[in-house]
Order: C-alpha cells, then sequence, then structure tokens
C-alpha cells in the first residue's frame, strides 16, 4: 500500500478545497514561513486517526477547523481524505478487496470526528490499525514533527522502546492483544 493523494477541506489554513499529489519522487515540500508545510504533514497524521489535539498544535481537535480570516467567516467543519494504492493487496483483510481506498475523517465543530473507507462509516479504531499495521500511524516514527528529535534523546526507556516497536511494525499487533484481553 501507499499514499497517492491527500485532499484537504476547511483543514487550519486550507479553507479552499486543496489537492496534494503524492508521486515517486516527492521528496520535501517548500515555501515562506506560514504557508502551511507543517499542516499539511498534520493533515496527514490527523486522517491517520490522530487522537491529541496537541499532537496537531492544537488546545482542542476543533482547533483543526479554519477559524476564519478578516475577509472570511469560520468554517464549521474539516474534512481531510487520503487516498491509498492498494494494488499490492497489503491492506488488512477487511478493507482488501479494493484496488484503492480513500480514508475519510470529518469533524464538525463540537461534534467530533466521523471516518470513512471508500464512503462507508468505519470506527475511528480501524482506521488507526489500519495504519498501526502499516508502521506510519498517526503516531509512528515515520512523522517526525519539529521539536521530537530533542524529545527521543530524553525519553524514557519505555519510551524508547515503544518507538522502536513501531518502527518494527508490531504497534498494530499489541493494541489488538490489549483488546482482546479487555474482552
Ligand atoms: P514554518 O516554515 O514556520 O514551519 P509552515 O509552512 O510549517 O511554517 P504552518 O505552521 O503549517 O506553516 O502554518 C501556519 C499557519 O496556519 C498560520 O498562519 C496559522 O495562522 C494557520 N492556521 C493554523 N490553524 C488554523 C486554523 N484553524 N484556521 C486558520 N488558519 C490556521
Ligand atoms: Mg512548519
Amino acid at each position: 500500500m501507499h499514499f497517492t493523494r491527500l485532499r484537504l477541506r476547511g483543514f487550519k489554513s486550507f479553507v479552499d478545497p486543496t489537492e496534494v499529489p503524492i508521486e515517486p519522487g516527492l521528496t520535501g515540500i517548500v515555501g515562506p514561513n506560514g504557508c502551511g508545510k507543517s499542516n499539511i504533514v498534520e493533515a496527514l497524521r490527523w486522517v491517520m486517526g490522530e487522537t491529541s489535539a496537541k499532537r496537531v498544535r492544537g488546545g482542542e481537535m476543533d482547533d483543526v477547523i479554519f477559524a476564519g480570516s478578516r475577509a472570511r467567516p469560520q468554517h464549521t467543519w474539516a474534512e481531510v481524505a487520503l487516498t491509498l494504492d492498494n494494488r499490492d493487496g497489503t491492506a488488512p483483510a477487511r478493507f482488501n478487496d479494493a484496488g484503492e481506498l480513500e480514508v475519510t475523517r470529518r469533524i464538525e465543530r463540537e461534534k467530533g470526528s466521523t471516518y470513512r473507507v471508500n464512503g462507508a462509516e468505519t470506527r475511528a479504531r480501524d482506521v488507526q490499525l489500519l495504519f498501526a499495521d502499516q508502521a506510519t500511524g498517526a503516531g509512528a516514527t515515520a512523522l517526525v514533527s519539529q521539536g521530537r528529535v530533542t524529545h527521543v534523546i530524553h525519553a524514557k526507556p519505555s519510551e524508547r522502546r515503544q518507538l522502536l516497536e513501531e518502527a518494527a511494525g508490531i504497534t498494530g499487533l499489541h493494541t489488538r492483544r490489549r483488546e482482546a484481553e479487555q474482552r
């Protein structure tokens, strides 16, 4: 599985529909300070099921919704869609009949988030597991935000072990085991 496209609507500074093609060879996003580079990476993290507002630089999750500007009123919702190419058939079994997957997360002010995979409403948990298994999840080491390197250096051994397990792609396994033990 690999990412092919990210679409943002009403997410942070991306008030107008914006499409970011993710093609082989993409190595960076450049632009002046404050143009939205980090917001794009956060949109990716968010659509994969991020639950911490802090990790998308908000006080609460509603802060990802376009807050308005002098010229434009605030939005009441935000939506991010991530398209995945699954022609290699590596998606988890329940999603694996599709050659292309589109994962969508939508948030409405004061109402929280809903997720869809190819149009069908899906539990947040299943979206998180879909990406945890691919070692790309919202909290995965594949996404290192500004300031994170210092955090890793000062992390407790148990936290560092969690990072290594994520990199090794076994976090999804642990999460499922914990869920099974709670039943
Ligand atoms: P730098 O080069 O400094 O790292 P950047 O390109 O990463 O900058 P971002 O941090 O992605 O820039 O974008 C910051 C901009 O996004 C700021 O102008 C901020 O006001 C705007 N922004 C963040 N949240 C919202 C929101 N909810 N509504 C509107 N604008 C927002
Ligand atoms: Mg930035």
